[in-house]
């Protein structure tokens, strides 16, 4: 255990920084420092930031986004096309979906994957929500966009398979060459995938 530098506040700002994702103990210190010396343009500006998003975060309640309205700011939209859901496993997926900016559609937020090895079954995930809105009848396709992982696509098939019943078309993430990837460095399973999964040029 390093000796301590500072006074117990700023410890214990490091210590709570360091747990962050991305951010180690050397970043967090470095981070610290940083905060401290802006105070007055940067410290306090985040403080209140934090405690305004923590005193309204609530979970949407039609699609299981975390946001500071309920319906969130996705599902208000307007402008998104109501046919198409996306079905991701966590809030951090759609963000990395909306960074891309090429799913046009609404949101279905699971909140993890089935698991029979971790005891995750269906009632512990946001399934029964999802098939009510599946039903809607502005409702004509379901895109999966979940991990490319054994878990990923049990919930994918599982889904599936609940969607029978419907008119709803069930798709999926492509699986294969990443943009920029060479084939030379890429693994049987992801080489495999891509030529099932080859399209007309
Ligand atoms: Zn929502």
């Amino acid at each position: 255990m390093p000796r301590a530098v500072a006074g117990p506040e700023i410890e214990r700002l490091i210590q709570l920084l360091a747990r962050l994702p991305g951010l180690g103990p050397r970043s967090a210190r470095r981070a610290a420092l940083h905060l401290v010396r802006r105070r007055a343009d940067l410290m306090e500006p985040l403080t209140s930031a934090l405690r305004d998003a923590l005193d309204k975060i609530v979970l949407c309640r039609t699609c299981g986004n975390i946001d500071t309205r309920d319906p969130c700011t996705v599902c208000a939209d307007p402008t998104r096309d109501r046919s198409m859901l996306i079905v991701v496993e966590s809030v951090a997926d759609l963000w990395a979906l909306e960074r891309a900016g090429a799913a046009p559609g609404r949101y279905h937020v699971l909140g993890g994957t089935l698991s029979p090895l971790d005891g995750i079954g269906p009632d512990d995930l946001n399934i029964a929500n999802l098939v009510k809105r599946a039903h809607e009848p502005e409702v004509k396709e379901l895109v999966l966009a979940l991990n490319a992982t054994v878990d990923g696509q049990t919930t994918a098939h599982y889904i599936t398979d609940l969607m029978r019943d419907t008119e709803v078309k069930v798709t999926r993430l492509a699986h294969g060459v990443p943009v920029g990837g060479e084939l030379d460095y890429l693994d049987e399973g992801t080489l495999s995938a891509a030529i099932r999964s080859r399209t007309p040029f």
